[in-house]
């Protein structure tokens, strides 16, 4: 069969690392070499390694690892940053360390891994940190949350979704812990970040500059194991997708600033101008959580100023879209928070008495 041939996974015992890092570039996944029994990355060469806080390496010599030389010549120093699809070079790696682990680069293999942990331990006592920003039942019985794998089947169940990996079926890995990752596709064109605990209890995300053990991998703890029969990895469902972004997950081009309407109008460094500026970059610079609500009272605080007349209603309404973007509001929500808030304010005028 040539599916057996294919895949390290079909023989029941261990996989041999090689192999697994083979199959892994093989399925377009940049790899990355691990010391031997553990999840972190083999050791770069001495210019290379800082050495650990108890041992720092004298030889280090400090720079950016995006533009080492020793990437480009093969070294597999800098850990994920040396991460490749290149056949020959894994080849070389592996012959040179047959025991090393296999590290996934979630950014460039275009992957998302959803990271269930199992580190039992207590809940937040109050449920609402269990998934900041997620409307719960409040009948959640104390005791039914003991670790990642609830928090998540919360989450699912308030967004009436099936568990992450069970439709559709995507490669779900066992980790010596007992915890559990989800592969996902990112969706084209998008970009993600590692944000540790931001989607909730014991939830972690795997994206960008950070890196999942490729199952097979076996550490000192156990052997990282794909579960069930399916080997490839789903596109990440739209309903997590959403739930990664409201947390911050994803990396949004940032916007070019564009010169804004009223700069090269006659309002200049007024009071109004100041308080235009004041409220924009509040919005823009707003973390999730408070996005929302520093939009609604922009746009508010902005409308009440429209009736004196100096502000283009269409030019301030567009700037705060921009600003709302910056901070990674959707559209669409975006458009109707500033529509209200502008319209509400509006029926509020505020009296300048010649301050504009
Ligand atoms: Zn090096
Ligand atoms: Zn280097």
């Amino acid at each position: 069969m040539i599916s057996a041939l294919l895949s390290p996974y079909s023989r029941p015992t261990a996989p041999d690392p090689r192999r697994v890092a083979l199959w892994a570039a093989a399925q377009g996944w940049h790899v990355h070499p691990l010391a031997s029994g553990t999840k972190i990355p083999v050791r770069g060469c001495d210019r290379c390694s800082p050495g650990s806080k108890d041992r720092p390496n004298p030889q280090y010599v400090e720079h950016d690892g995006h533009d080492c030389a020793c990437i480009a010549a093969g070294r597999p120093c800098h850990g994920v940053l040396a991460a490749t699809t290149d056949p020959e070079r894994i080849a070389a790696w592996w012959d040179r360390i047959p025991t090393a682990g296999v590290g996934v680069a979630a950014g460039p293999s275009g992957l998302v891994i959803l990271d269930v942990d199992c580190h039992g331990g207590q809940p937040p006592e109050d449920f609402a940190e269990l998934l900041p920003g997620v409307e719960l039942p409040d009948d959640i019985a104390p005791g039914s949350i003991a670790d990642g794998r609830g928090t998540l089947a919360l989450l699912a169940e308030a967004r009436r979704a099936p568990l992450p990996g069970c439709r559709p079926e995507t490669l779900t890995v066992r980790t010596p812990s007992g915890g559990v990752h989800y592969w996902f596709r990112v969706p084209a064109g998008t970009t993600w970040r590692p944000l540790a605990g931001a989607l909730g209890w014991q939830l972690d995300v795997r994206a960008g500059s950070s890196y999942a053990v490729a199952p097979g991998t076996t550490t000192r703890s156990g052997t990282y194991t794909a579960l069930g029969e399916c080997r490839t990895v789903a596109e990440l469902p739209v309903w997590l997708a959403r739930d990664l972004d409201r947390t911050g997950h994803r990396v949004r081009p940032e916007r070019p600033r564009v010169a804004l309407p009223w700069r090269t109008r006659s309002i200049g460094t007024g009071y109004v101008a100041a308080v235009v500026r004041r409220e924009l970059s509040a919005v823009a610079e707003a973390q999730s959580g408070t996005r929302n609500g520093t939009l609604n009272r922009a746009a508010f605080n902005l409308g009440t100023l429209l009736a004196a007349g100096s502000l283009d209603r269409t030019g301030v309404a567009d700037a705060l879209l921009d600003a709302a973007r910056h901070a990674g509001l959707p559209d669409r929500e975006a458009a109707a928070a500033i529509r209200s808030g502008l319209s509400a304010g509006e029926r509020q005028p505020r009296a300048l008495g010649g301050a504009a």
